[in-house]
């Protein structure tokens, strides 16, 4: 029967996010991250509202969507720091 396969997934914690190998959207700091296929994070914040890519002005602002006017908690110059505590896809399992 089918049911042998069925272990295959048994052992698999329900996660909230798109397995590792799928490019994924993450929550952190109130603001979205991608990550990439390999797990690497793409240096770009994206809105928490519309998912539109933000930006911000010369690194001294807060992160700015232009389509909602969503206002990040951090600004470019803390970004790294920010992306320094970003769950490492490396660290699962
Ligand atoms: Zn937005």
């Amino acid at each position: 029967m089918l049911y042998a396969s069925a272990s295959i997934f048994a052992n698999r914690p329900i996660v909230s996010y798109a397995p590792i190998m799928v490019e994924a959207l993450i929550e952190h700091q109130g603001a979205l991250f991608k990550r990439k296929h390999d797990g690497e994070y793409h240096q770009a914040v994206f809105c928490p509202t519309c998912e539109g890519l933000t930006s911000s002005l010369a690194d001294m602002l807060c992160f700015y969507c232009s389509r909602c006017n969503w206002r990040s908690e951090f600004t470019g110059k803390q970004l790294p720091a920010v992306m320094k505590d970003l769950p490492d896809a490396d660290a699962d399992g």
